[in-house]
């Protein structure tokens, strides 16, 4: 099989770039032994959602435009809003509905009933401008959504009032139901029956949107919610739950989806060495084509801490700079642009749990790789 590139993970990173090579017209295969981090987080991409002082953003164009060049993480863009914009595009070809990326963060709920800053979610997750009253909506066995708890925490917050409401169970429900399991119920026929059946029944609060925890199915959340938005005339809404996340899956099934109709094999296996043209898999396999590293840093084990504190790139066996100030948070490759380039969390210097910048340290450091690749693409007529 003919590759140009290979892109090793399948993380968000691996993903965006894969799919960019694809739009350009190579024919890329993607190497990766796990999922990668995308099924564990809601699928809202942040752009940068707090400063250091851990005060929220409003406005993080103007936040990125007031870096020194000096003191940004390495593969920090000017062209950001053509990016987003790339990615909204993307989305929606894949069936991900989303928002036009506006000027300003949005808000989003988080489970405990606070608000958090986020930039690019899709339409299924709740986000607004401004907060306002808003019905919480529970079922039984869900101990990361309990209504009245967010309640007391939402209206504390926001000065806004929160309903709640509890739902029963189904006949097939057990107790050991998670998000999941209600998700792939609620994503058939009979599921959604049953909540259309249950809440209809229901006299609802005279205000506010129904914001569900993430459970309203899997491949069919988004007809789904827009036929309850409909039924009910009134905005149906979800809220993230912690990992293992039913929006990070929806988006990871839709993506992989995109990609394999685009003819991009996914080859299972786990990379043990890298060439700037090869990489060679545990079991021997090898496949020749351009190489870029999407391998997560320590978090995705592209990057390896031995017992003397060095940090290692797993796959080169190359030894990254780890500085007095850094932390393993932080750690990676100075620059995206070495012999085999680096994308996503190997770049050094984000810090995305903290600073809430994940969404923009992929789409950065992924188009600085994918314009170095096209120029070389373009200059020599091969991807090599
Ligand atoms: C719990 C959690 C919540 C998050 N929430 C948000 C959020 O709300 N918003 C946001 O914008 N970002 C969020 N993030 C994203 C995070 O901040 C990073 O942006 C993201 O995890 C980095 O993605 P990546 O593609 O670089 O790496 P990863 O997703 O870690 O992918 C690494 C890939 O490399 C593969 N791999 C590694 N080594 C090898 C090898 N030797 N051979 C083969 N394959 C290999 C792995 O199997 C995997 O497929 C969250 C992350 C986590 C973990």
């Amino acid at each position: 099989m003919a590759t140009d590139l290979v892109v090793v993970g399948r993380g968000p990173a691996g993903l965006l770039l894969s799919s960019l090579a694809v739009q350009a017209g190579a024919a890329v295969s993607v190497v990766a032994d796990g999922l990668g981090t995308l099924p564990l987080w809601g699928g809202q991409w942040d752009f940068r959602s707090y400063d250091t002082d851990g005060a929220p953003i409003t406005d993080p164009y103007a936040w990125w435009r007031a870096r020194e060049p000096h003191t940004s993480p390495p593969g920090v863009t000017r062209g950001w809003l053509a990016y987003w914009q790339h990615l909204a595009a993307l989305w929606t070809e894949m069936g991900i509905a989303v928002n036009p990326p506006g000027p300003n963060n949005q808000w989003t709920v988080t489970p405990l009933g606070h608000l958090r800053p986020t930039y690019l979610a899709p339409s299924w997750q709740y986000t607004t401008d401004k907060p306002s009253p808003v019905i919480f909506v529970g079922v039984p066995g869900l101990t990361d959504f309990v209504p009245t708890a967010m309640a007391r925490v939402y209206e504390w917050a926001t000065g806004a009032t929160a309903y709640t409401m509890m739902l029963e169970t189904p006949p097939a429900w057990r107790e050991t139901w998670n998000a999941l399991n209600w998700a792939w119920f609620l994503d058939a026929p009979g599921g959604q029956e049953w909540l259309m059946r249950v809440l209809r029944g229901r006299s609802l609060p005279s205000e506010g949107p129904l914001l569900f925890p993430q459970i309203l199915g899997v491949d069919h959340a988004q007809a789904f919610i827009a036929e309850l938005a409909k039924t009910l005339s009134r905005r149906v809404a979800e809220v993230p739950l912690p990992p293992v996340s039913v929006g990070g899956i929806r988006v990871q099934r839709r993506w992989d989806r995109w990609l394999r109709h685009h003819a991009v094999p996914f080859i299972s296996g786990r990379v043990h060495r890298a060439e700037p043209d090869q990489v060679v898999l545990a079991d021997g396999r090898k496949v020749t084509a351009r190489v870029v590293l999407a391998t997560g840093g320590v978090l995705g084990g592209g990057l390896l801490v031995e017992a003397d504190g060095t940090v290692r790139d797993a796959v080169t066996g190359v030894a990254v700079s780890f500085g007095e100030h850094d932390d393993l948070a932080t750690v990676g490759y100075l620059e995206t642009t070495g012999p085999i380039p680096v994308v996503g969390r190997m770049v050094k210097g984000w810090n995305p749990d903290q600073y809430g910048e994940g969404g923009a340290m992929i789409l950065s450091t992924v188009h600085a790789v994918h314009q170095r690749l096209m120029r070389h693409s373009l200059e020599t007529g091969t991807w090599r």
